[in-house]
């Protein structure tokens, strides 16, 4: 019994002599500025070129490790009264390309609208005419990324319930790729990511065409939309300017 005791008091002894040496990192000013949540006031100083920034940086942290150690609940808690996001990501529904992951962005940083192939349709239009007009949203992002799936499909044009319909989405972008004489399915890694690049391209132009609210937007300088491409196996992401 008193072995027992004897015990229990060292490992009392040594856990508190952890707990008095541990000193928890603290974090650089600019850090826990980007760890804060959003506000009316930090959106409304981001123009879009710092918004653009803001991104480039985020996936600079989380490609090399260094994404930001958020407290999530404390961000729900700021966040829960309102939100001011100051960017829109257009992405992939593919488990490695979460916006908010690849980006190290938190709760209330940005919107982020998905669907397979990362195409334009009509609802997907008015969820960024609500982020950019009416949210405050300062830049649109169509991001797209390398081994997707949907674009695969849409190359060996996949019939399969309602997959057929959203490979139809996509075959613009297949048709935009030039003929080298090679051939054209997924069987050629590089002419899918070809066809990736182009579906972006495309979406980019298409959202300030089909647009007015945005264009006009864009042409005021109040947003700018651009592509870009991850790559899944480094978790990169090339901006196309
Ligand atoms: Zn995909």
């Amino acid at each position: 019994m008193l072995m027992k005791y004897r015990f229990f008091a060292l490992a009392l002894a040594l856990t508190l002599t952890a707990c008095a040496h541990y000193d928890p990192p603290t974090p650089s000013d600019a850090t826990s500025q980007l760890a804060a949540p959003m506000t009316q006031a930090s959106q409304a100083a981001i123009t879009p070129d710092l918004a653009l920034q803001r991104l480039k940086d985020g996936n600079e942290r989380f490609a090399s490790g260094n994404s930001i150690m958020r407290n999530l609940p404390d961000q729900v808690a700021a966040t829960g009264s309102g939100q001011f996001p100051y960017a829109t990501v257009l992405s992939c529904i593919d488990s490695r390309a979460a916006p908010e992951l690849v980006f190290d962005q938190g709760i209330g940083d940005i919107f982020s609208p998905r669907v397979a192939g990362n195409f334009l349709n009509d609802d997907i239009l008015g969820s960024m005419e609500f982020a950019s007009k009416v949210a405050g949203s300062r830049l649109i992002v169509v991001l797209g990324h390398s081994s997707c799936g949907a674009i695969k499909g849409a190359c060996d044009n996949v019939q399969l319930g309602y997959v057929s319909a959203l490979v139809k989405e996509l075959q613009p972008a297949v048709e935009a790729v030039p003929d080298d004489g090679r051939e054209r399915t997924s069987k050629n890694a590089a002419f899918v990511e070809k066809v990736a690049h182009a579906n972006v391209e495309i979406t980019v132009k298409e959202i300030v065409d089909r647009s007015e609210i945005l264009r006009d937007m864009v042409t005021k300088g109040q947003i700018k939309v651009v592509g870009a491409m991850l790559d899944v196996e480094t978790g990169k992401v090339a901006f196309i300017e």
